[in-house]
């Protein structure tokens, strides 16, 4: 089997892990800020600060903005649950708009149409790491007088225009053991704005500002020192990570490029796409032609994924939430039948490359 993710954890942190195991810190301390230090390079941001994990990263984010019931937060509905749950999660109603069909990111045109005046940010999702139109969310948000919160928890390293995401606004990051960078779990929000960066710093340690100062409602979402000393070392080979993922897709492109019926990923020019996901889309019909090449390139020992085979909210679970606001996004709806994704991820050889292409051209065909 070809898996979609591999976790190959190399010497250095090996090393480092170790040297953490043997200092005997822990818990959130020096290691953590060494972390912090990499993401704000990542970013390009003056401040980051570390979380648990990408899902309270995001949560954090609110509350810092203010955040909480009365306020409407708009999304993409063709994302991970997190982001959806972390808006429900502060008390935040959800509103959906659709997304493109080049970038599958929430699109600008139609966040217009969903802005009322209760909408206090926009969140756009970096999604399989290709940036959302940010000039333009940016410009329109800047307008609203609302925030932008980036969920670039697929999305280390990508860039709109030269400049990182996770410097548009507020930003937060996953660390979790699949994504790009990895710990295990973990996150970070990343900003330009001191007292969003100051309020997850007090909030994320019970809201204490010094020991038994406390400050705030707070909870306890610090970071260790061990899941950061696994992190630290990756950031170096950051650039390296994403040429290899990007050198695979243009490998994967062109040997698609003459199948019908099937939408290659091309990047939007101007914006670098970091490949967390390769996701071709099939076009000539429903999810149930999907679903049969899935299971045909698993058959053949390809780990081929569908992320994510339903909009968000599409479950039970949510049926008849009141702080959920649904439209029609058909967009959106037509991509999650359609969308599939093949191994990208900077261990593939050629010899994995070539049963790929191979696999996947008699699945398709
Ligand atoms: C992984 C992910 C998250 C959540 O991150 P965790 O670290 O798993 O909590 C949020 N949003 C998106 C789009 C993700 O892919």
């Amino acid at each position: 089997m070809i898996p979609i993710t591999v976790v190959r954890p190399d010497a250095e942190q090996e090393a480092l892990v170790t040297e953490v195991l043997r200092s005997g810190a822990l818990a959130q301390g020096a290691m953590v800020e060494r972390f912090e230090r990499c993401c704000a390079t990542m970013a390009g941001t003056t401040h980051a600060v570390a979380v648990n994990n990408g899902t309270t990263a995001l949560i954090a984010a609110l509350r810092a903005l203010g955040i909480g019931p009365g306020d409407e937060v708009i999304t993409t509905p063709f994302t991970f649950v997190a982001t959806l749950n972390a808006i429900l999660a502060v008390g935040a109603t959800a509103v959906f708009a659709d997304i493109g069909t080049q970038d599958m990111n929430v699109d600008a045109d139609d966040i217009e149409r969903v802005l009322t005046e209760r909408t206090r940010a926009v969140m756009p999702v970096h999604l399989y790491g290709q940036p959302a139109d940010m000039e333009r969310i940016g410009g329109l948000a800047a307008n609203a007088g609302i925030a932008v919160v980036e969920d670039a928890a697929q999305a280390h390293g990508a860039e709109v225009g030269g400049r990182r995401v996770g410097g548009f606004g507020v930003a937060t990051f996953s660390f979790y053991a699949t994504k790009n960078l990895y710990c295990g779990e973990g996150g970070v929000v990343t900003t330009d704005d001191a007292d969003v960066a100051d309020y997850v710093r007090v909030l994320r340690n019970q809201g204490m500002r010094g020991r038994y100062e406390y400050e705030l409602q707070g909870e306890n979402l610090r970071l260790t020192n061990v899941a950061a000393a696994i992190a630290v070392p990756q950031f170096a080979r950051l650039d390296a990570i994403v040429e290899a993922r990007a050198a695979n897709a243009a490998h994967f492109n062109a040997a698609f490029a003459d199948l019908p019926d099937v939408v290659c990923p091309v990047p939007v020019s101007g914006r670098r796409h970091v490949w967390h996901q390769y996701t071709l889309r099939v076009t000539d019909a429903s999810g149930g032609r999907r679903d049969a090449v899935v299971a045909a390139l698993n058959e053949a020992g390809i780990g081929a994924g569908v992320y994510y085979p339903r909009l968000v909210d599409e479950y039970a679970c949510f049926d008849g939430h009141p702080r959920i606001v649904r439209r029609p996004c058909p967009v959106a709806k037509a991509t999650a039948e359609q969308v599939f994704s093949l191994p990208v991820h900077q261990y593939l050889d050629a010899a994995d490359r070539a049963a790929i292409v191979d696999a996947t051209r008699v699945a398709l065909t």
